[in-house]
């Protein structure tokens, strides 16, 4: 089974974004949302058939973790109740999504986060999501202000109530910023790969791994820049006698496969033991585009493990038994939704 960790609803239906704004519009207005709006079940399908399901078909995958878009989280809108809204509205068409097709996506929930709100916030929804919808993980947004960075570091103890359920559940968090409301940060560019960079910093600098010692989280998009600079962590945790990065970090902390190219992909698997890597291709998502270089889509990420020297044992483990590992509930809602 070839798994991809990290795919969002990136072709919801037009009538949910269309609430989105009518709720920020209101929130602005200081008014109550309208009601959300009807979105049938055939609706749902059209917008999976043509779009993600096909390519699972088209590149050869076979499950995708699936949670609402991550840019349109926007977490700076509004206010908590805006947030509340707006992730109970997203996670529960990801849960209608994974019933319509239960062979081919498993859920992961966004969180209802805002700048300057205690996360204690976010958990009856981390309850909803794992206890009525079967989702297997969370998405953590380290700056729900969208490039202003207002809140606490992911070592601070502010996180540790999302942390604790967490470790109750058995259920990672993939570390993952929303839309950039800062014009110096670029959304897609450079506000998701720092986010990516400064999560994994905020961690290896806490003391967040030691008080949760089974807490897992994803760096996605390849864990930005840290596999690139790992001599620079390493040197940096060995300056601050944190330990050996490996030992202090690889227990706890994986990377995907969001690269969209192959000599990054042959650089994160040279850098990062295969036991850390868990297959992913963000797809439908930021870059769509074909790559002039080989012809194939940018994010047609299997293509370029494929190519990897790796063995199929490895390969294997990037490609399905590591997500098994790391996502502690995922094999038995794989069992739940496919009777496998
Ligand atoms: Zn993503």
């Amino acid at each position: 089974m070839i798994i991809d960790c990290h795919g969002h609803y990136t072709t919801s239906p037009r009538q949910h974004e269309g609430w989105r704004t009518q709720q920020i519009e209101a929130h602005a207005a200081g008014k109550a949302p309208p009601p959300r709006p009807s979105i049938t079940d055939d609706e749902l399908r059209e917008t999976i058939i043509g779009g993600q399901l096909k390519l699972q078909r088209e590149r050869g995958t076979d499950l995708t973790i699936f949670s609402p878009r991550a840019a349109g989280m926007g977490h700076h809108l509004g206010d908590a109740s805006t947030s509340e809204g707006w992730a109970a509205a997203c996670n529960e068409l990801i849960h209608r999504v994974c019933t319509l097709f239960p062979k081919n996506f498993i859920g992961v929930g966004m969180l209802p986060q805002s700048a300057r709100v205690s996360p204690k916030n976010c958990l009856a929804e981390i309850d909803r999501c794992v206890n009525e919808y079967g989702f297997v993980g969370i998405n953590l947004n380290p700056d729900p202000s969208g490039g202003h960075w207002q809140d606490p570091p992911l070592g601070d103890r502010y996180w540790y109530p999302v942390y604790e359920k967490m470790v109750e559940y058995d259920i990672p968090a993939m570390v993952h910023v929303s839309a950039a409301c800062n014009p110096a940060f670029h959304t897609t560019g450079s506000h998701y790969l720092s986010g990516d960079t400064t999560g994994f910093n905020q961690l290896m600098t806490s003391s967040v791994l030691k008080d949760f010692p089974s807490i897992k989280f994803i760096i996605p998009h390849g864990g930005g820049a840290v596999p690139y600079h790992w001599g620079r962590y390493r040197g940096l945790a060995q300056d601050a006698k944190l330990g050996l990065l490996s030992e202090i970090m690889l227990k706890n902390v994986f990377f995907d496969t969001c690269v969209y190219h192959l000599p990054g992909q042959e650089l994160l698997a040279k850098v990062i033991p295969v036991d850390n890597i868990l297959f992913a291709s963000e797809m439908i998502g930021a870059v769509r585009g074909i790559d002039p270089e080989t012809g194939h889509h940018y994010d047609d990420t299997k293509r370029y493990i494929d190519q990897l020297p790796l063995s199929p044992a490895d390969k294997a483990k990037i490609f399905e038994g590591n997500a098994r590992r790391v996502y502690g509930r995922l094999s038995k809602q794989i069992e739940k939704q496919t009777g496998l």
